[in-house]
């Protein structure tokens, strides 16, 4: 259950977990601080909030980088009338069509590993939708320090929203990128997918944080964007009948179950 802060220039802070490999965020001004996801649970997200307190009493805002459960279910620690919690446009919606679904699913997952705590802290966990809806790149002055929320386009999901941090050279990019693992297809939109990533390749950064796995060089995303492009090389000769799915299985840089989660065809 236990984090550890990585701290990645001056007040710029990773929190990683065993959990899922989760990887959070922690970004600090003079005048406000703004933690990036909240983990996937009320008790998760309560031991973030404890460890933010360690490092921080500012005033908090919250960034929600898209609905799925291990990065938006404990923000019901942070809510407060002061408190701002971000969300690219759609995250709202997709979070109230799917959160129940979401919570079966998972707790499922929980119980079937032998962890009926966090199943029954899944199933119980608040819901709690973002109030600040990000519709085009938002500038948050945090005070000495401006962050930009942006949507670097469709990739993991149709809401992914990024936190750059352009004093520090770095960007919480979500699962749009992830490290030590496939990135994860179940909502992806895989032809769309690497232009996001060259979205966030082209902001100044020298370190990406992915939502999962430890924070990358550009050179490790620029290889994560080349294997994008040829999942969606390998979904569009798919779509198109000129590759069967075996082949493109066989020819495909993620394991199969990745692979044949990617090509589904729509
Ligand atoms: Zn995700």
């Amino acid at each position: 259950m236990t984090g550890q802060w990585l701290e990645l220039a001056d007040g710029v802070f990773a929190r990683r977990y065993q959990e899922l490999d989760l990887t959070v965020g922690l970004v600090c001004g003079t005048d406000r601080a703004l933690v990036i996801d909240t983990r996937g649970d009320a008790v998760q997200g309560a031991e973030l909030a404890a460890a933010v307190r360690e490092l921080t009493s500012l005033p908090l805002a919250v960034a929600i980088t898209h609905a799925h459960f291990d990065h938006c279910f404990g923000t019901s620690a942070f809510v407060s009338p002061t408190t701002p919690i971000y969300a690219y446009q759609g995250c709202r919606d997709t979070l109230r069509a799917t959160a129940e679904a979401q919570r079966a699913e998972w707790s499922e997952y929980y119980r079937a590993r032998g962890e009926p705590a966090v199943a029954e802290a899944l199933g119980t966990a608040e819901i709690v939708s973002p109030d600040t809806e990000v519709t085009a790149p938002l500038g948050v002055e945090l005070g000495g320090r401006r962050v930009t929320l942006l949507h670097p386009g469709l990739g993991h999901t149709d809401h992914d929203l990024a936190v750059h941090v352009p004093d520090a050279r770095v960007v919480f990019a979500g699962d749009l990128v992830e490290h030590g693992a496939p990135p994860d297809f179940g909502d992806a939109l895989p032809l769309e997918w690497p232009a996001a990533v060259e979205a966030l390749l082209a902001l100044d950064v020298t370190t990406l944080v992915p939502g999962h796995g430890d924070p990358m060089s550009r050179a490790e995303a620029s290889e994560q964007h080349r294997e994008l492009t040829a999942i969606a090389e390998l979904y569009r000769s798919v779509a198109t009948g000129d590759l069967d799915v075996e082949a493109a299985v066989a020819a495909s840089p993620y394991p199969e179950d990745t692979t044949r989660t990617a090509l589904r065809v729509r």
